[in-house]
């Protein structure tokens, strides 16, 4: 028996742990310290009620035999896989039902396409990243490049004619960072992705934040990019769904690779794999784009975004450059007086008893930067606004 020697390749993410650690080393020397988590990457607020109404009558159908659901259709039912296409219907973006596949989250989709390709592709990921791009890569051996965000392309990279890449991410609005790509912007990367052979994964599992008219929900905004891009969401983010788990990707029908239909491939990988999401779950989530659901869904979301606008508001006052934030809940800062990632979540917790997260974290080039987030409640994080403004003003 030989084990893959690939997970020694991996990097110890120590991140959120060390976070922990830290924090709670100071708050044992300091029991009285009224600590404020802006690190959270986890929604805080309560499930829309038409979802749970929704669950509930599902729940209760399993009580009769004709409402009974065992085993259901590999792709998702086709009442959710409808709803999700007219979510996109309505925002004006063509993408049919049936190629929309339903799943238990996008991590699982973005880690479980790989399937599909080959070891030997070469893989761009921007830095800094959302660290499953790479681990699942890494994972299998797969070569993995970095296309660098900085202050300079403002945290969104952008395609490089002279770069060799096979399999490409692109996570907008960003995790961490809060960056979004214009339509302009996805242009670029999908004619290069059309004229290198390329493929796009395009996660857009915080589509729901955006409010600028200019930046895209959908990488299927633009065009052409059904011929090189799988779109991955979730509920997630949306309608809080982090422990409920439902999300989707969609496979356009010309995403077509030396006579392949990459839609065929994920149906055969999904049928083999993996047995279907809930149908409780399906049934929520159905409800989470009904008009009520809608709603309260975006009710959540502006709750999120107030916070981001507490958190912004104050970086302005301050001078601080920041990205993210708008179309965002997260915002990634730059750590004031030169301070590094580390120094600078040491002084926030011990000046302002406000824990963050190193943006060298997430990547070589989150260093000296910091990432706060919107998933608190308003009294905490206007709280914690007011003690940064006091302490770096
Ligand atoms: N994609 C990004 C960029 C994320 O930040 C997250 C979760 O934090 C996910 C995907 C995971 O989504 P899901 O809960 O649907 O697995």
């Amino acid at each position: 028996m030989k084990l893959n020697g690939c997970y020694d390749d991996l990097k110890d993410s120590y991140l959120f742990h060390t976070v922990a650690v830290r924090t709670g080393e100071y708050k044992e020397k300091h029991p009285d310290a009224d600590i404020i988590k802006l690190g959270i990457g986890d929604v805080t607020r309560p499930l829309p009620a038409a979802c749970v109404q929704a669950m509930k009558a599902a729940c209760d159908e399993q009580l009769t035999v004709e409402g009974f659901r065992g085993y259901g259709p590999y792709e998702g039912f086709d009442f959710l896989r409808e709803a999700i296409s007219g979510y996109y219907a309505r925002r004006g973006t063509k993408v049919a039902a049936h190629e929309i596949y339903v799943s238990d989250g996008a991590k699982s989709d973005i880690g479980n396409i790989l399937d599909l390709f080959d070891r030997d592709n070469t893989v761009l990921v921007p830095d800094p990243v959302y660290p499953v791009y790479v681990d699942t890569n890494v994972m299998c051996g797969r070569k993995v490049i970095y296309a660098q965000a900085n202050r300079e392309n403002g945290f969104l990279p952008m395609p490089d004619e002279a770069v060799d890449a096979d399999l490409i991410y692109i996570c907008s609005p960003n995790n961490p960072t809060g960056a979004a790509y214009t339509r302009e912007a996805l242009k670029e990367w999908v004619g290069y992705a059309n004229s290198h052979g390329a493929l796009i994964l395009y996660d857009a599992a915080y589509e729901a934040f955006v409010t600028d008219p200019s930046l895209a929900r959908s990488i299927y905004e633009i065009e052409d990019s059904r011929y090189c891009c799988i779109e991955f969401c979730s509920f997630s983010k949306n309608a809080g769904f982090t422990g409920e788990r439902c999300g989707w990707c969609v496979l356009p029908d010309e995403l077509v690779v030396n006579g392949k239909k990459l839609a065929d491939m994920w149906l055969r990988r999904q049928s083999t794999r993996y047995n279907g999401t809930p149908y409780v779950i399906q049934r929520g989530a159905e409800a989470a784009f009904s008009a009520e659901g809608m709603i309260q869904t975006a009710e959540n979301i502006e709750y999120y975004r107030k916070n981001a606008r507490m958190i912004g508001g104050c970086l302005d006052a301050l001078g601080i450059y920041y990205t993210g934030g708008v179309n965002s809940p997260y915002i990634w800062m730059r750590c004031p007086d030169g301070l590094g990632s580390w120094e600078f979540f040491d002084l926030l917790l011990d000046k302002c008893r406000v824990v963050g997260t190193p943006g060298e974290g997430f990547g070589a080039c989150g260093k000296g930067y910091f990432r706060l987030t919107s998933f608190n409640t308003h009294e905490k994080t206007a709280e914690a606004a007011d003690r940064i403004r006091k302490y770096f003003g």
